[in-house]
């Protein structure tokens, strides 16, 4: 007889193995052995985690355990064919059943589904919505429901699906099947609306930290936007990266230059056509281009793991979007890099839109969620701290290791002195002028206008000559954005001065800006981001015969292996059957499939250096 004990140990060596020969992974990710434990115990589960925090390991580990079939739904249609792809390379039988297929085939994987050969089959809201689909459910052998993209049942999310509110009658009319909820979305009021729509019952609810620690967040103020973006490239030359701008006419430009500049990037942005706009999205999930130029439009259904940076070239205007946004680098669990470009020029832009919403609350929340955005470029304090206090959650340490604050690539410094230099400028010229003017007073600029107004003869003419021009507009727009002074609106903005300026003025207030130090060095390793050393030619070898591979597969090179995996390769170089079965990310499906393919091209690449 087994007591409950043996069992328990029974099932937790089951599934270990699982995890090694099948994903080929030596261990869970945090609260992943929870989840898999819960469903395998045939309870419901709700699961907030981040992107890369490795959700659907959770629900593919019990499908492939359990008798019977997974049935998975996905909002996303796009990306059916790729997570079924990737299920199948790690030896899954996985289908899927949407409204792209022909007749033909969805009677195919009906057929397979009521027969049990499937451990996972992908479901559309729309076609789970349909009552003879309902009807043919009623024939499978259901093991349990995964919910991918929870949050879409909610109204309060952010993609709300009408379709999804269907999904309430599994719990009522499958009542004996377990069902697992998914979702990235944060905020508890979501996770409540999920919770009662669904009527999960009595379900083991996992809140994850929304902590990325391989992402390195970065903040730089942009000066010359287009240079620094291009800098920033070619510093992380043949790496894939989204780069984030706010308008059409931006992004085309920018994809333009980068273009001439040798490097391979599209543009993704609404007003492209259809057509156009997934042929540009599918050779960047191939890497057949290392670089996509987007607006926002761009994101939804991107499952590409090997994105490694992504790149806001303008002030996203809230936390929520900007999270989500750098949320797409990283996937694999290797380092990648998060930069935002920040200039106090694009405020104004954005002020420009929020003033147009007639709802005064949501106008208010807007402007509040624009300030927070800007309090996260400009304050000197720990990025990861700052964007995951937004969220609720508290990080502890006093040092993330992982952004350009807790690195010392950026200090604080005390500009009270200068400050004071341009407050007076701007009061002795009476608040009429604007910026171009007051930086010229201060750094004694020799102008026909000057002269004419007389203002080569005001005391401040010249305090600030030791300064550059760059360096006055710079504090300027710091002491707009701190409140000390303000710019007027219309046509030909004029600065004036704010009560605390007067404070600064007589020395009862100090100023501080930040500062970027020089060369600190680009891609600085760092506890959080460092990866340990690899050969990096062998990698590259790796990376275009995994692309080769791809390419006559029809499918995304990532999901053959990740970033990760080829890192490690590159790193141990295995030679063997035995030494490869031990790289992560290699199960005895991809073993078998890939294993001798890379173990020749190692052998060939040791082979040649040795010549
Ligand atoms: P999510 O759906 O939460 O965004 P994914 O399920 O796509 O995340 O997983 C992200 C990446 O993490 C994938 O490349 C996956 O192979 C990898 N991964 C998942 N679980 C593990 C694990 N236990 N060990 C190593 N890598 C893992
Ligand atoms: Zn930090």
């Amino acid at each position: 007889m087994q007591t409950a004990e043996t069992e328990k140990v029974d099932v937790g060596q089951a599934v270990a193995r699982v995890l090694k020969e099948v994903f080929g992974f030596d261990s869970f990710r945090p609260n992943q052995e929870e989840i898999v434990r819960a469903i395998m115990a045939r309870q419901d589960a709700f699961v907030v985690m981040p992107t890369g925090g490795g959700k659907s390991l959770c629900y593919q580990l019990p499908a492939h355990v359990m008798p019977g079939t997974c049935m998975v739904i996905s909002p996303l249609i796009s990306l059916m064919k790729d997570q079924v792809d990737a299920a199948t390379a790690t030896g899954l039988r996985a289908a899927y059943l949407n409204s792209s297929l022909k007749v033909a085939e969805r009677v195919a994987v009906q057929r397979r589904l009521m027969a049990g050969e499937l451990d996972l089959v992908y479901v559309s809201p729309e076609r789970f919505a349909m009552p003879e689909f309902i009807d043919t459910l009623e024939h499978v052998e259901l093991a349990f429901v995964a919910i991918d993209e929870a949050h879409c049942i909610s109204e309060w999310g952010h993609d709300f699906r009408p379709d999804y509110l269907k999904l309430a009658l599994l719990t009522q009319q499958f009542s004996d099947i377990p069902v697992a909820a998914f979702t990235a979305t944060a905020t508890h009021r979501v996770q409540e609306d999920i919770l009662a729509r669904l009527g999960l019952r009595r379900p083991h609810v996992v809140r994850a930290s929304f902590n990325r620690p391989n992402l390195f967040y970065k903040v730089v103020p942009k000066q010359k936007g287009l240079r620094q973006i291009l800098r920033f490239v070619k510093d992380h030359d043949r790496e894939s990266g989204i780069i984030y701008r706010t308008t059409r006419k931006s992004v085309e430009e920018t994809a333009e230059m980068l273009v001439h500049s040798d490097v391979k990037a599209l543009p993704y942005h609404a007003g492209l056509p259809v057509e156009t706009r997934a042929a540009n999205q599918d050779a960047f999930n191939r890497d057949e281009v290392d670089v996509v130029v987007a607006t926002i439009a761009f994101g939804m259904g991107i499952d590409k793991s090997n994105v490694r940076y992504v790149l806001h070239g303008d002030l996203p205007k809230n936390i929520e979007s900007y999270y989500q946004e750098t949320g797409r680098s990283g996937r694999d669990g290797e380092p990648a890099h998060c930069l935002l470009l920040f200039g106090y020029a694009d405020i104004p832009k954005i002020r420009f839109f929020v003033d147009q919403i007639p709802d005064a609350d949501e106008k208010r929340h807007a402007i509040n969620c624009l300030n927070d955005m800007i309090g996260y470029a400009t304050v000197h304090a720990c990025r990861r701290k700052a964007l995951l206090g937004y969220f609720g959650e508290h990080y502890p340490e006093s040092n993330c290791g992982g952004c350009d604050v807790c690195a010392g690539e950026v200090e604080k410094v005390d500009a009270t002195r200068e400050a004071q230099m341009i407050l007076s400028a701007i009061a002795r010229t009476g608040e009429r002028f604007g910026m171009m003017h007051v930086v010229d007073v201060v750094v004694g600029a020799d102008t026909q206008r000057i002269r004419q107004l007389g203002h080569d003869q005001v005391k401040t003419y010249g305090v600030g000559k030791d300064h550059d021009k760059p360096y006055w507009r710079f504090l300027l727009d710091n002491l707009v954005a701190q409140g000390v002074v303000q710019q007027t609106e219309g046509t030909y903005p004029v600065l004036q001065l704010q009560p605390v300026a007067r404070e600064v003025l007589f020395g009862d207030k100090q100023v501080h800006v930040l500062r970027t130090r020089k060369a600190t060095g680009r891609r600085k390793a760092t506890a959080a981001t460092a990866v340990a050393a690899y050969d990096e030619l062998l990698f590259d070898e790796l990376r275009a015969l995994r692309r080769r591979i791809a390419a006559a597969r029809r499918i995304p090179p990532y999901i053959i292996f990740s970033d990760h995996t080829l890192h490690e390769m590159a790193r141990k170089c295995p030679l063997t059957r035995g030494s490869m079965s031990r790289i992560t990310g290699v199960g005895d499906a991809k073993l078998d499939r890939y294993g001798k393919t890379f173990i020749d091209a190692i052998a060939d690449y040791k082979e040649g250096k040795q010549h």
